[in-house]
């Protein structure tokens, strides 16, 4: 386990308590993007976190604290690489030693590989599976004993619109994004006389790192501003124009871990511009 830190002290909410107040979190590939929004999310309504990712021991550090001290709330960061069988099968048993319970977990850690199938590397292929699928079912299989012992538990799976409709030169994507939307209703099938619930959020285009850099990159390349860059990119798969923001995300997963969300179950939930409405 890495870097931790924390304390009691937080803002009370409107009934004296925060929403998640007394629950801990887990948030896979929470060191940037979705993750990072979903783990400051939960934080701010009061639950403790462990954090996983990627990424230089300092910075990570640094987050772990600010996260904290922000929000008043237990933070802690366990460094699994999830493409690893045996550290994907370890995490939750960190999160446990750790905090003693997980209530919320998210399976948010995600890649993808970009180009036609007759070039796909097998390795890679077996690679984005290990982390797009494999990871997931590790965490849920150990985090389920507990959650039933406690009568309570909340599983979010970041899926993608990919886990929903086809896309071209992503097949590795598309197949293991559509996999994890499968194991969530097959979790949510399994869990559904419990107070424990499954479900998938399935993000179109969200304006993370790698959109920004995308746009940088088409600027350059064009001639144009970022501005327009940006609108270009938000164009070409949204319906609506307009990219969906990390917080955007972290709110749905927030309300998926809500007591409001008890009987969603199994749902894949498109969050898009309206992307698969079409
Ligand atoms: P990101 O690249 O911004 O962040 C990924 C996070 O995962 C980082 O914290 C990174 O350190 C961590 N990570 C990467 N490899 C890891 C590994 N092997 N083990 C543990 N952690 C690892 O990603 P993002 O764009 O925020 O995407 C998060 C999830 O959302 C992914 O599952 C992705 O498929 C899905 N998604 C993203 C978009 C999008 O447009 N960004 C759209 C739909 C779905």
């Amino acid at each position: 386990m890495g870097e931790r830190a924390g304390n009691a002290r937080g803002p009370a909410g409107p009934g004296g308590a925060r929403p998640f107040s007394g629950r801990v979190a887990l948030v896979t590939g929470s060191t940037d993007g979705i993750g990072l929004a979903t783990a400051r999310r939960l934080a701010a309504e009061g639950c403790a976190v462990m954090l996983n990712g990627l990424g230089e021991p300092a910075a990570i550090a640094a987050l772990v604290a600010e996260i904290a001290a922000a929000h008043g709330t237990e933070v802690a960061h366990a460094a699994a690489d999830l493409r690893d069988e045996a550290a994907a099968s370890g995490l939750v048993a960190q999160v446990l030693q750790r905090f003693g319970r997980l209530d919320i977990l998210v399976n948010n850690a995600g890649t993808q590989h970009k180009g036609p199938i007759e070039d796909h590397p097998p390795a890679r292929w077996r690679e984005v599976f290990a982390l797009n699928v494999d990871a997931a079912f590790h965490t849920i299989r150990t985090a389920l004993p507990g959650m039933r012992e406690r009568g309570f538990g909340r599983i979010v799976n970041i899926a993608s619109v990919y886990g929903l409709v086809g896309g071209v030169e992503r097949s590795s994507y598309v197949a293991s994004k559509h996999a994890l939307v499968g194991l969530t209703k097959a979790v949510a099938l399994e869990t559904a006389a419990t107070a424990i619930t499954c479900n998938a959020v399935c993000p179109g285009d969200v304006a993370t790192r790698i959109y920004y850099r995308n746009a940088k990159l088409m600027a350059e390349r064009e001639g144009i501003s970022r501005e327009e860059a940006q609108r270009r990119i938000a164009a070409t798969n949204m319906p609506s124009g307009n990219v969906v923001a990390p917080e955007q995300v972290a709110a749905l997963v927030a309300w998926l871990g809500s007591e409001a969300a008890a009987e969603m179950r199994g749902a894949a939930l498109p969050l898009d511009g309206a992307w698969v409405a079409r």
